[in-house]
């Protein structure tokens, strides 16, 4: 392991610590969670699940139920999740796409190997790489590493030059512990969102600041607050 490896993965088991989060996708439907992280693209979190609670209160989010559910109306209950003319059509192919190659059984994945499973969901209408690592992890328990905006963020002010999806992946999933890759991907959400926010990161009061070189550049430019 070089220093830097070192010092990122000393990091991340800091954020194990720190943040015990814990699968939210548990006990879900299989497709229904697929729905709530393609909602949640391009919006938060919150205005993703009021959408999901509108849906759910007009029919089960199951392949069948959408593949036969009025797609105006469903643009509609989606609405405050943003981009909705363009994520219920899509909500709606995935349905039908899904019941076509998998009998609507999401599940048929499982028996796939990490890396088919990711090229299969991938293959999928609207899921980009980051869409299907997130159900991969959360619904399958794979050891992936999903990258979200956070992800990115935190990981550009550690250090880390790529801009490579899957590179990046791969080299977080290595630096954390295997069966706590799924606990990582949230943890550093987490972190992100309470310390490493994106205009003024709180590094004065970070856990992490001993370790992060950007530390000493936002305190420099004003923009590190407590
Ligand atoms: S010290 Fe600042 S930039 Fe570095 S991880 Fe903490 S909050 Fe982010």
């Amino acid at each position: 392991m070089t220093p830097f490896s070192r010092k990122v993965a000393s990091m991340l088991r800091v954020l194990l610590r720190r943040y015990p989060v814990r699968n939210w996708a548990r006990g879900r439907h299989p497709f229904d969670v697929l729905v709530s992280i393609v909602l949640s693209q391009a919006t938060t979190d919150v205005n993703a699940d009021r959408a999901m609670r509108q849906l759910r209160k007009l029919t089960r989010v199951t392949p069948k139920d959408l593949a036969l559910f009025p797609v105006r109306k469903l643009a509609r209950a989606i609405r405050v999740a943003g981009l909705s003319k363009q994520k219920a059509p899509r909500i709606q192919a995935l349905a039908k796409e899904v019941i076509r190659r998998y009998g609507g059984d999401l599940l048929r994945l499982r028996n796939l190997d990490t890396k088919e499973a990711r090229r299969e969901l991938r293959s999928l209408t609207g899921i980009g790489p980051k869409t299907a690592d997130v159900w991969l992890n959360l619904v399958l328990n794979r050891e992936v590493v999903p990258l979200d905006t956070h992800i990115w963020r935190v990981s550009r002010r550690w250090g880390f030059r790529t801009k490579d999806y899957d590179r990046l992946s791969e080299k977080l999933a290595h630096l954390l512990p295997g069966r706590r890759r799924q606990q990582g991907h949230l943890a550093i959400i987490a972190f992100g969102r309470e310390y490493c926010q994106a205009r003024r990161p709180r590094c004065l009061s970070c856990p992490l600041a001993d370790g992060c070189p950007s530390r000493k550049r936002f305190v420099n430019a004003g923009r590190a607050k407590v």
